[in-house]
């Protein structure tokens, strides 16, 4: 049996976590971790306890899935690096800075680190299959945009799942994102330059997640289209990574590495 703790156990992520974790024999759902001021009572969850009192759980599990916001993915590796020492973290927290990247490659020295902008067969499938596609249809001939809706309670855009197709889509055309990532249009914004890859982010409703990769050229069009139809996609995968993770030695995984894609 494979001992889970949840951070970010109120959320929507969390809590469809724990109703998938409660239903696999091979999975004991411990406790949750969330914030320290909010109402410690969730039906999903036998317990749930503030980050500041976490370590007492930690020591219990074999490993932590976390989907909460930058700032707990920071306080989990600062506060708690030494109690995740011996136990594994997945995290499928999106928006992560540049501290929140650092800390967690820190923690991966110490401790096995899986973090993850998607978790679905179908987009880490995806991914492969866009950079192998910019490679081929190049930025001299076809303008590569990408296209993401969610439901509007989302924090941050674009979506991790978006930059990480973009990221794929720019190592097909063998150069960094940075040099040719643009998001959104607005004003005068002159012609659109070749090789940019655009991001454009749509909010609003229950969408739980769509994503099109376009490859626009003068004669043809090419879309590539993922639609996630539940977020219980992603609480599925986030567990078949917590169960693949439970006992690896320290070091960075991917979910491309757990699904055999790579
Ligand atoms: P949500 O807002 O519903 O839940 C976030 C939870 O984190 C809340 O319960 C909140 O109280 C908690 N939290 C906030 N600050 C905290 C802190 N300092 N310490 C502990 N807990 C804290 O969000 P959600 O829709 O569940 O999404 C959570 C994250 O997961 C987002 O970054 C989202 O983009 C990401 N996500 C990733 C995937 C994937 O496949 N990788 C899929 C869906 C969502």
């Amino acid at each position: 049996v494979t001992r889970l703790a949840v951070c970010g156990a109120r959320g929507r992520m969390g809590r469809a976590v724990a109703r998938l974790a409660a239903a696999s024999d091979d999975l004991q759902l411990v406790a949750g971790i969330d914030r320290s001021t909010i109402d410690a009572v969730a039906a999903e969850f036998p317990r749930i306890v503030g980050m500041a009192d976490a370590a007492g759980v930690l020591a219990e599990v074999d490993v932590v899935v976390d989907f909460s916001t930058p700032a707990a993915v920071r306080e989990l590796c600062e506060r708690h690096a030494a109690a995740l020492v011996g136990r594994a973290l997945v995290t499928g927290t999106t928006g992560l800075d540049e501290a929140a990247e650092e800390l967690l490659g820190s923690l991966a020295e110490r401790t096995a680190v899986l973090a993850a902008a998607n978790f679905s067969v179908g987009v880490n499938l995806l991914t492969a299959v866009v950079q192998r596609v910019a490679s081929v249809l190049g930025a001299e001939r076809y303008d590569c945009e990408i296209v993401e809706a969610h439901h509007g309670r989302k924090l941050d855009a674009p979506s991790g799942t978006a930059l990480a197709l973009a990221a794929a889509a720019a190592a097909g055309r063998d150069i960094p994102l940075a040099h040719v990532r643009r998001d959104g249009r607005s004003g005068e914004t002159g012609a659109r330059p070749a090789g940019e890859i655009g991001l454009h982010s749509v909010r609003g409703g229950g969408v739980a997640g769509d994503h099109a990769v376009l490859f626009l050229g003068e004669r043809e069009t090419v879309e590539l289209r993922h639609r996630a139809l539940d977020r219980a996609l992603f609480a599925d995968g986030a567990l078949t990574a917590a169960r693949w993770i439970r006992g690896r030695p320290p070091g960075r995984y991917t979910m491309a590495g757990v699904l055999g894609l790579e």
